[in-house]
Order: structure tokens, then sequence, then C-alpha cells
């Protein structure tokens, strides 16, 4: 069979990651997360002290661009691959409530948007890729073979993110992950560049009452009827 492209779009918290990683291990294939990349890339510049919620200056933040080494590594413990920045696997500390106050912010300037969306190009070049983030099937492969758009009830949402948070260690109240899933949302669908919609031809799978399983069944029938 021959190897596509999947393209896994939608809002916050919806459970892309999930689905994506479940979709990469049962056809083999490789599965970036963007959404870590825009969270490292913000990281990056909080750490370095060019952005915080007080501060935010575009034109600092380009001429950081250049220096920031991203990397995907695959790990054996998670079963899938994490992201290093600069050398250093910041699978958690990207994750931080600090980290996304200010990520939606940082992915709406332009030059970060173009300098993801290259790299994101170059690692699913040679197809056989699950990639999941807000533009994937309007922006970084319009022509991928599989599109899916994921959305759940927000309530749902919310305490996934918080479970997710949690398990990692990061106390946040249920207020603070409401607000910021719905900031987000608001923030990503809005801005003027690649903002996040559905892709005319992108299948919707709304998982508020499906199991893990379910969807990852679902979506596993759509893949291989386009392979
Ligand atoms: O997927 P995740 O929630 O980790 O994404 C964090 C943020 O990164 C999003 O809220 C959005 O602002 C940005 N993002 C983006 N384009 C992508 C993936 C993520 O703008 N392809």
């Amino acid at each position: 069979m021959g190897k596509i492209t999947i393209a896994v779009d939608g809002y916050s918290s919806c459970g892309k990651s999930t689905l994506s990683g479940d979709l990469a291990r049962a056809l083999g294939y490789s599965y970036i997360d963007t959404g870590a990349m825009y969270r490292a890339v913000t990281l990056h510049c909080m750490e370095q002290g060019i952005i915080s919620p007080e501060k935010f200056s575009v034109e600092s933040i380009i001429a950081e661009l250049p220096k920031i080494k991203l990397e995907f590594h695959f790990s054996e413990d998670a079963g899938k691959s994490e992201i290093y920045l600069d050398g250093k696997n910041v699978e958690n500390a990207i994750r931080s409530m600090k980290v996304a106050s200010l990520v939606s912010k940082v992915s709406a300037v332009h030059e970060v948007r173009v300098t993801m969306v290259n790299l994101q190009r170059e690692m699913g070049k040679k197809g056989g890729m699950v990639m999941d983030g807000r533009d994937i099937g309007t922006t970084v492969f319009p022509y991928a073979e599989l599109k899916i758009f994921m959305t759940a009830d927000v309530n749902v949402r919310i305490q996934r993110r918080k479970l997710e948070m949690e398990t990692k260690g990061l106390h946040v109240t249920e207020e603070e992950v409401r607000n910021n899933i719905i900031q987000r949302d608001k923030d990503d669908t809005q801005r003027k560049e690649s903002p996040l919609r559905k892709a005319d031809d992108a299948l919707v799978l709304d998982n508020s009452n499906l199991t893990r399983v379910q969807q990852l069944e679902l979506a596993l029938s759509w893949a291989k009827e386009r392979m």
C-alpha cells in the first residue's frame, strides 16, 4: 500500500496528538506535533528574556529565529517523537501555562510561521507522515491525501487538558485551563495568517463521545480508503 500524508487539525485540546500518535503507530508512519514547535519557539524566547506577559518584541523574535535549533527524537519510553530545543528535551517544559499563554501571539508572527512551515514541509516530504496542528491541511500540506478536522465539546476538552497537565506534574485550576483554551481558540481562528479553519475537503471527527479506540478505528478506516 502506498504511503500517504495525513493532516490533523482542530481546536486546542481535542486530542489531536493522541489520535495522531495512535495513527502513526498503527500505520508505521512518523508523527510530528507542530504545536510543540510553536511552543518550543515561545519557550526559547521566554528563556532569552525576549517575551513575557509584560513585553513582546516582534523584531527580537524574528532576530532570534535563526538561532533556534528544533529537533524531534523518537523516545522508546513514550512511544513517540519528542521535541528538543537547542539540544535539550523540552517535551514537559513547553506544556506550562506560561508558554500556553504566549504561544498564540508568537505563532501569529509571519516570520515564525514561514520558518516553521518550511521545516514541517521538509520533514514530511517523503510521505508516510501524520502531522497535527492548526494549518496542516490548509497551508502546510494542502494536497494531503487525508485531512481530519477534530473537534470536541469544550468541557470535555478542559477536563482532558487539566488531566494531561496534572499527569506531567503541572498544577493548574480548571478556570486557568478554560480561559486559556477559549482564548487560544479565539486567537488561532481570528489571526490573519493561516487561521485555524476546516479545509474544504477535511473530514470532521467529533470525539466528545468516542473512546480512544473508537476514534482510531474511524480514522484508520478513512486512511485505508485513501491508500
Ligand atoms: O497544538 P498545541 O495546542 O500544542 O498548539 C499550541 C499553539 O501553537 C496553538 O494554540 C497555536 O497558536 C499554535 N499552532 C499554530 N499552528 C500549528 C500548530 C500550533 O499556530 N500548526
